[in-house]
Parts: C-alpha cells; sequence; structure tokens
C-alpha cells in the first residue's frame, strides 16, 4: 500500500476521502514514495472554517498562554529536529547536513516568535491634550493563508507560521505538493507543544486549494512564496479579493567577483552557493559576473572544485549534493544545459550523465559550468533553479553593477573584493533586497526581515522578522479622556488639543 498524506485540519488527520492525488517522489530513487491527497473546495472551506472557529479563543489567550506554547514548539522542534530532517531529505532530495541546515535556521524563526510579548508592545502618550491620553495596539488579522514552494519545505513555512500564530492569527498552510510531510509534522509538533486544535491547519494541494484561499472572503492575508510567475498572480487575486498579501517570488542571484578578492574565497562561495541543494534555492548563485583579468583563473579554481563534488543520495553521509526534486523539473533544467550548449556558451563542466552514488532511476543531473554567457542566452535570462552556474564576463564594476540592475529579479546578490569603497558603492547603487559583501547567500537573521526587490517580491512586506510581525497585525489607535470627561459642551470644530 502507497503511503497516503493527508490534510491535518482541526487539531488531527483529514479522514475523508481525496477525490484527487499527487505523487510524491523519492528523488534519490525515482520512485513514488506516497500519494498525497489535492484539497477540493469543500475541504478548502473545512479547513478555513476549522481556522475561523479557533480565532476567537486563540486571539483572547494571553500573551503568556501564545508565548508558552512557542516556547515548547521550539523545544520539541529542537528535540526532533533530526527526524524532520530525514522527512525533508526523503522527499526533497537534499543532503541531510542541508536539511539540518533550514531547520536550524526555521529554528531561529520560531525563537523570534517567542519575544511576541516584546514585539507586540504599543506606544502610549499621556496628555497629548489636557487630560488626553492616546495608545496604540497590534492585533491579529484573523485566518491567514500560507502557501510555500518545495524548496524548503520546513523552512518557509517556518518563517511564517510561527510569527502569524504568535500575533494571534490562525492560520492555514497549503505547503508544496511536491514534499509535503513535513508541514504535517511541524503541525503535529505544534499541536503537542499545546497548540489549540483548529490554530493551525494543513492543506495539502494544487491550484484548486490556492485559489480557494485567494477568494475566501474568510482569509484575511496571504503569505506566499514560489515563483515569480505564481507570485505575482497570487498577488494580483488575493489583492484583488481584498486581502493582505505578500508573495515572494524567483530570482536569479548575481556574485561579482572584483579582480582584487580573495579568489579562493570567491571560489570556494561559488561552488557553495551554486550547487547547495543542487541550485534549488531561491537565494543560490546561478550567475557569477568575473570582472577584468581575474576570470581564467576563478573559472579554473571553481572547476577544480566542482569536479569533487560528491552527488549522491541524501541520506548517505559522504554526499555533498542530492538529485533535483523531480523527473520533470529533471528534465527542464537539461533543457536548459541543452539550450546553453546550443546558444554557444563555453559548456566547462557537463553535469548530464554524471555518475552518481544513487538509485539508478535518481533525478541526477551533476554541476554544470558556463563561461562566457551572454545576456541574451536563456541560461542566462531564465531562473533555472537547478546546479548550473553561468560565469559572465564583465571589463569593470560599471559594466557588472548595470547587468544586475536590468535584471528583472532583484533578490540576492554579493559582490567579493577586498576594496571596503567599491563594496560600499555597491550596496548603495545596486537595485536589489539583500546583499551580501564577501557572503555569497546572505539570507538575513530571523530579526532582520526577508526579500527581495523588483520581480522576487510583490506587496509592501517583506518575509519574517519586524516586518513579519507587521504583516500579521494591524493597528488601533486609542484616544481617550478619563479625567476630566468635560469638554465644554457641544463645538462643531473640528477638535484641537490644548
Ligand atoms: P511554484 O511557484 O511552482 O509553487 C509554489 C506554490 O504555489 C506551491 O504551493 C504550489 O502548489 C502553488 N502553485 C503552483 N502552481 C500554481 C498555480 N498555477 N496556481 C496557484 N498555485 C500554484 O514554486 P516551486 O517550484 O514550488 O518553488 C520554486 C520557486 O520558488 C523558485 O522560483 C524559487 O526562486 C522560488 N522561491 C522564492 C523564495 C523567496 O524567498 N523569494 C524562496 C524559496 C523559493
Amino acid at each position: 500500500m502507497t503511503r497516503r498524506i493527508s490534510h491535518w485540519i482541526d487539531g488531527k488527520p483529514f479522514s475523508g476521502i481525496a477525490e484527487r492525488s499527487g505523487d510524491v517522489f523519492d528523488p534519490a530513487t525515482g520512485e513514488v514514495a506516497a500519494k498525497v491527497d489535492f484539497a477540493s473546495q469543500d475541504e478548502v472551506s473545512e479547513a478555513v472554517a476549522a481556522a475561523k472557529r479557533a480565532l476567537p479563543g486563540w486571539r483572547g489567550t494571553s500573551l503568556a498562554g501564545r508565548t508558552r506554547v512557542m516556547f515548547a514548539f521550539r523545544e520539541l522542534l529542537a528535540a526532533r529536529r533530526d527526524e524532520l530532517a530525514k522527512i525533508v531529505t526523503s522527499e526533497h532530495g537534499k543532503v541531510e547536513s542541508d536539511a539540518a541546515g533550514e531547520i536550524a535556521r526555521g529554528l531561529e524563526n520560531v525563537e523570534y516568535a517567542c519575544g511576541a510579548a516584546q514585539l507586540l508592545k504599543g506606544g502610549f502618550s499621556e496628555n497629548v491634550s489636557t487630560g488626553v491620553d492616546v495608545y496604540s495596539i497590534a492585533q491579529p488579522l484573523g485566518v491567514v493563508g500560507v502557501i510555500s514552494p518545495f524548496n524548503f519545505p520546513a523552512m518557509v513555512p517556518l518563517w511564517f507560521v510561527p510569527n502569524a500564530i504568535a500575533c494571534g492569527n490562525t492560520v492555514v498552510l497549503k505547503p508544496s505538493e511536491k514534499d509535503p510531510s513535513a508541514a504535517n509534522f511541524i503541525a503535529e509538533l505544534f499541536a503537542e507543544a499545546g497548540l489549540p486544535d483548529g490554530v493551525l491547519n494543513v492543506l495539502h494541494g494544487d491550484k484548486v486549494a490556492v485559489d480557494g484561499l485567494l477568494e475566501h472572503p474568510d482569509v484575511k492575508a496571504i503569505s506566499f512564496v514560489g515563483s515569480t510567475p505564481i507570485a505575482r498572480y497570487v498577488y494580483e487575486t488575493g489583492t484583488r479579493n481584498g486581502k493582505r498579501v505578500q508573495a515572494l517570488g524567483g530570482a536569479k542571484n548575481h556574485m561579482i567577483v572584483l579582480p582584487d578578492a580573495d579568489l579562493d574565497l570567491a571560489a570556494d562561495a561559488a561552488v557553495s552557493a551554486g550547487f547547495g541543494s543542487a541550485g534549488e534555492r531561491c537565494m543560490a548563485v546561478s550567475v557569477l559576473v568575473a570582472v577584468g583579468p581575474a576570470g581564467d583563473e576563478l573559472v579554473g579554481k571553481i572547476t577544480d572544485r566542482m569536479t569533487a563534488l560528491k552527488v549522491g543520495d541524501g541520506r548517505n553521509p559522504e554526499s555533498e549534493m542530492g538529485p533535483l526534486v523531480t523527473a520533470a523539473h529533471h528534465a527542464r533544467v537539461e533543457s536548459y544545459v541543452d539550450a546553453g550548449v546550443a546558444s554557444g556558451a563555453t559548456l566547462v563542466v557537463d553535469g548530464r550523465g554524471v555518475e552518481a552514488d544513487g538509485g539508478e532511476g535518481g533525478f541526477w543531473l551533476g554541476p554544470t559550468l558556463f563561461d562566457h554567457v551572454r545576456p541574451e542566452m536563456s541560461i542566462y535570462t531564465d531562473e533555472i533553479f537547478g546546479p548550473v552556474l553561468a560565469v559572465v564576463r564583465a571589463e569593470g564594476y560599471d559594466e557588472a553593477l548595470a547587468l544586475i540592475n536590468a535584471n528583472p529579479y532583484g533578490n540576492g546578490t554579493a559582490i567579493f573584493t577586498n576594496d571596503g569603497g567599491a563594496a560600499r558603492r555597491f550596496q548603495n547603487e545596486v537595485e536589489v533586497g539583500m546583499v551580501g559583501v564577501n557572503v555569497p547567500i546572505p539570507v538575513p537573521v530571523s530579526y532582520y526581515s526577508f526579500g527581495g526587490w523588483k520581480d522576487s517580491l510583490f506587496g509592501d512586506s517583506h518575509a519574517y522578522g519586524p516586518e513579519g510581525f507587521h504583516f500579521f497585525t494591524r493597528t488601533k489607535v486609542v484616544t481617550s479622556r478619563w479625567l476630566d470627561p468635560s469638554h465644554g459642551g457641544v463645538n462643531l470644530g473640528f477638535p484641537r488639543n490644548s
């Protein structure tokens, strides 16, 4: 019997029969490991109704009570992180040490949410007018939807769910149908931590589930992470339906290497950030811009490092890079390698036909390097989301900067240099939301916020951190008078402060 993965609604696994389902693969063998239920419109309504029923109780739970649940969840997640890492690897394919890394970053978001009591403090101004005080309160939005991508099945839900819950909202989480089990594990841990039934629900599925949330009148906000076309669609549809939406999209992250940089450091960084998680990271480096004479030596150093990488089953501790997530994604990424060759880029390392230490049917593609890539080639213009690194040559800093600023994406970028002045100029001039200086994957810590510019984010708020708390609350300002209720009788003039 194939394992079935179903929704988690109102504090328990959903027992109904699904009309539709999808295959969940073991990417290292290519076998179908489970079937995941795809929600119908009725199941969307059931999940939203459960969240709505739970709202008054959870919104009314004291900050102390909400914080206690968050601390308990933090302890459970820390204790069972290895189990979760194994689940992530079994469905995503990334190596277990990398899965452990995403859980570590997710845990930092839970720790941030544990500070809700501090973060939700409002302001208070005494005696703004004679006998009048003014104060602000941050209140939850209500039922919120979280829609997440396949590439971080634990971390991205943990970017949003803890903050949303800590702020007093109730949640329907719709994880990627490609690797859905991590979301159920997180929901079960929250239940064990004492989260009341219905506060966090997991709804599995595809476009039907997403559209159901986008159109449901009881869903007040949507946090989405995924590819740019879907992010744009979610933003436009959600806002048209009156919801608050933050929709994080795709990326094409450039790393500039200036000629004065430490080239060994830069080569290590390019290989780590280009091929970690088989390039299936929104902060992966996918374009390296080699400035001036640095190019040839750098490409040599990168090639040496790439050819030593061990590709294999993520469950094997020796493996450094796992397979791609599905056969369809593998075919798509490989087609870009073919297109790169056809367009005349120099294929320095060819990952096609790699001999991986894993199942014969696994979705393997080895690390691939193109040099002399030009901006009109599809391997440059498109987000490939695989282990394919493109090197573009630029004559100077200005040309490299112009290339990045002309790109429609603006998620992450990095500069490698020993020139502080150049780095400072870059951080000021580059039109990208997250910038690394000699740091290749500048994912902000949990107490800053994560977000790209341009086609990498639709909406006004970045994810998690202070902007996350801002997104999941709305502010109320109270103006009150107690001491001197007399205000001089009827006065049709606009109130003035005295
Ligand atoms: P995706 O856009 O295919 O899917 C994301 C979510 O949208 C999933 O839950 C999926 O079920 C749903 N979805 C897919 N097609 C849909 C449709 N037609 N209508 C409605 N919903 C739909 O993305 P993915 O392949 O799961 O993830 C990879 C993408 O996510 C990459 O583009 C990557 O750059 C991006 N990403 C961005 C960030 C970021 O923070 N900016 C982080 C991680 C991943």
